[in-house]
């Protein structure tokens, strides 16, 4: 987990962005996830877990789903700091990911990853290795299980993130579309463009 990262550190300047720059590990007793909605080159929406103190990260150009049926492509992009989870502001547009960000979602999560065969739970780290994880987010918009799943071999970054059939899927919502303000500012993106 050390260098791991690394590669964030690598693609920014921080005398340019205002990312957070600095890096710790944080350890409470809750894991958090966030979601940033992100208008860079194209619109996405930045899906992150924190494990090991770290953001695990994948860029999710549709959004999370809330309904079962519907599989959403996420790739697998370089972890972030932790405090990257409360980063809502506009990249400058020449700098890597420049563009504007809000959080558009945010709360925390349990692994509910399978257990294996000798009945143990499955650590989230380990079932990233895997390629097949299980969380169940309680969130402001998005709650309830979802599905993580790798579909390439080891060294592609394609995932497919699906919502697990529980309580609160819903095929008829649709909160990218209805819901599109920050949960913690209640800006839009079209809100922080305006003041830039
Ligand atoms: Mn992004």
């Amino acid at each position: 987990m050390k260098n791991s990262l690394e590669k964030y550190k690598s693609k920014r300047n921080f005398k340019r962005t205002n990312e957070p720059s600095v890096i710790s590990q944080t350890k409470k007793d809750k894991n958090i996830f966030v979601i940033q909605k992100h208008n860079a080159s194209k619109l996405h929406y930045d899906f992150r877990i924190e494990v090991n103190g770290v953001l695990k990260s994948w860029a999710v150009p549709k959004g999370l789903s809330t309904n079962p049926s519907v599989k959403r492509l996420a790739i697998q992009t370089e972890d972030h700091p932790f405090e990257y989870a409360d980063f809502e502001g506009i990249i400058p547009k020449d700098e890597y990911g420049g563009g504007s960000v809000i959080v558009w979602d945010r709360g925390t999560y349990e692994n509910i990853t399978a257990k294996d065969d000798a009945g143990n739970q499955k650590s989230i780290a380990k079932s990233l290795i895997d390629g097949h994880l299980s969380v169940y987010l309680k969130g402001k918009k998005l709650k309830g299980g979802y599905a993580l799943i790798k579909t390439g071999k080891s060294d592609d970054d394609r995932w497919l993130v699906i919502k697990m059939k529980d309580e609160e899927s819903d095929a008829r919502r649709n909160p990218t579309k209805t819901e599109p303000a920050s949960v913690i500012s209640g800006r839009k993106i079209e809100d922080l463009e305006k003041e830039e």
